[in-house]
């Protein structure tokens, strides 16, 4: 069975918190978009997984809605004293998800991740040129609009773990 290969997927990779929704149920907000327009992570306009190049709040919810159920995953990590652990922190979540990705190659899944796609060294949006690899193209949480923050304090899931300890949240939909 499909969730079942997944949640072993998840154990085997090693995530912090787990909570299994309908997709019905995913928030998304303009809030978020217009964040992302603040461009504080630099991927607005720069990477085609972000606004506003990701598409249009319908386009984006559709994508997601094309599955029935989701399943939203956590890891908490330290971001280190001065927060300068950021990038780092982020790319060890994307290892992880890179590990999850391998072991679900051949399911027909759907996965998500914080930031922008990070497929390419630098993505083509950059240079206005279309995406490579549209059909592996890795979509974002927070640049589909989502709105993560409300979503895991719903689902009593740890946004802010204290000590400078933060969720990174991701998302595996079937
Ligand atoms: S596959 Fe490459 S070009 Fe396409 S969105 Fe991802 S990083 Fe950008």
């Amino acid at each position: 069975m499909l969730r079942d290969k997944i949640i072993n997927a998840i154990s085997e990779v090693g995530f912090d918190e787990y909570k299994e929704i309908s997709s019905a149920d995913i928030i998304f907000a303009d809030a978020v978009f217009a964040s992302c327009k603040a461009n504080t992570c630099g991927n607005y306009g720069q990477n085609h997984s972000c606004p506003p190049l990701s598409g249009d709040m319908d386009t984006n919810k559709q994508r997601f809605l094309n599955y029935d159920h989701a399943i939203i995953l956590n890891k908490i990590m330290f971001l280190g004293e001065y927060y300068e652990k950021m990038e780092s922190s982020m790319t060890e979540v994307f290892e992880l998800l890179d590990r999850l990705r391998d072991q679900l190659d051949d399911e027909p899944v759907m996965i998500a991740g914080p930031g922008g796609c990070n497929l390419c060294d630098e993505c083509s949006a950059k240079t206005s040129e279309v995406c490579r690899f549209p059909d592996q193209k890795r979509y974002s949480m927070e640049g589909s609009g989502m709105d993560i923050v409300t979503m895991s304090r719903g689902l009593g899931m740890t946004y802010n773990a204290g000590d400078n300890k933060v969720g990174f949240f991701m998302m595996v939909l079937y």
